[in-house]
């Protein structure tokens, strides 16, 4: 049995990753950190589908919470195969109201959390001479975004993580890839008015936004995959090409 671990798993993304996961057979644990509603929500709709999902409470941005989340998983299953780290936060402001706290905030939770997730769980995927890390980055990331600097420089940083991770971690047998989504309908895009939305619409060649579930595709293909690390793949609708 494979074992995953999948960060802000109660909503959006992190949700239709946890469905698709579940849905394969793999053991999943299901990490929230405010979103306890929704968790219990999930692993009830899958229970009733005949797959069992663990829910676990932590706040990864946080190096004990991670530490602890990681041990529950150890104790219960004695290995971590697939590691998503999803959870993120995006905040929409000009650089120069960027304060101090903001920045920290966007650091903590988007980059600090993938290095402390994947740091803790290397060490038993080594163990193993195997393991997969999927890391939810964004093409703003890629391209920048006006108003989303702080995001996108967090963003950037993830990917960065990713390659030179790929290249240490190659000849263990651990891949490491970034999915880097274009604009994905989730809470994260809620403050998107209709006409804005429709603007970006078409913007993007393929004309609609996307789903979480087309992230999940993406995430499903790299982990079957044996062949790619290092990669940034970019579910967009052709947005950014
Ligand atoms: P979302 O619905 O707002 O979900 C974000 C998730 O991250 C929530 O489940 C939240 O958990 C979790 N999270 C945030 N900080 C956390 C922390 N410190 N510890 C644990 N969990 C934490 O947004 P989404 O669109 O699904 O976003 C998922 C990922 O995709 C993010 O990394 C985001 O940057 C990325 N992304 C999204 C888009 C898009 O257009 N939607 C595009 C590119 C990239 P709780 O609710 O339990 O607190």
């Amino acid at each position: 049995m494979k074992v995953a671990i999948v960060t802000g798993a109660a909503k959006g993304i992190g949700r239709a990753i946890t469905i698709m996961l579940a849905k394969k057979g793999i053991k999943v644990i299901a990490n929230y950190n405010t979103s306890q509603k929704q968790a219990e929500e999930l692993q009830k709709q899958l229970k009733k589908e005949g797959w069992d999902i663990d829910i676990f409470q932590a706040d990864v941005s946080h190096r004990e919470e991670v530490k602890k989340l990681i041990a529950y998983t150890i104790k219960k299953y004695k290995k971590v195969d697939y590691i998503i780290n999803n959870a993120g936060i995006s905040q929409y402001q000009l650089f120069t109201e960027i304060t101090d706290e903001n920045w920290e905030k966007m650091m903590t939770n988007n980059v600090n959390s993938v290095f402390y997730m994947s740091q803790e769980a290397v060490k038993y995927m080594l163990q193993e001479h195997q393991g997969c890390i999927i890391n939810i980055s964004s093409i703003w990331g890629i391209t920048g975004a006006s108003c989303e600097v702080a995001y996108s420089t967090a963003k950037a940083a993830i990917d960065g993580m990713t390659k030179a991770l790929a290249k240490e971690l190659g000849p263990s047998g651990i891949r490491v890839n970034s999915v880097a989504p274009g604009m994905i309908m989730t809470d994260m895009n809620q403050d998107f008015s209709k006409q804005e939305i429709e603007e970006i619409k078409s913007q993007i060649p393929l004309e609609k936004i996307g789903k979480p579930e087309d992230v999940a595709k993406c995430v499903e293909w790299l982990i079957e995959d044996e062949y790619t690390t290092g990669q940034i793949i970019s579910p967009n609708g052709g947005w950014v090409i």
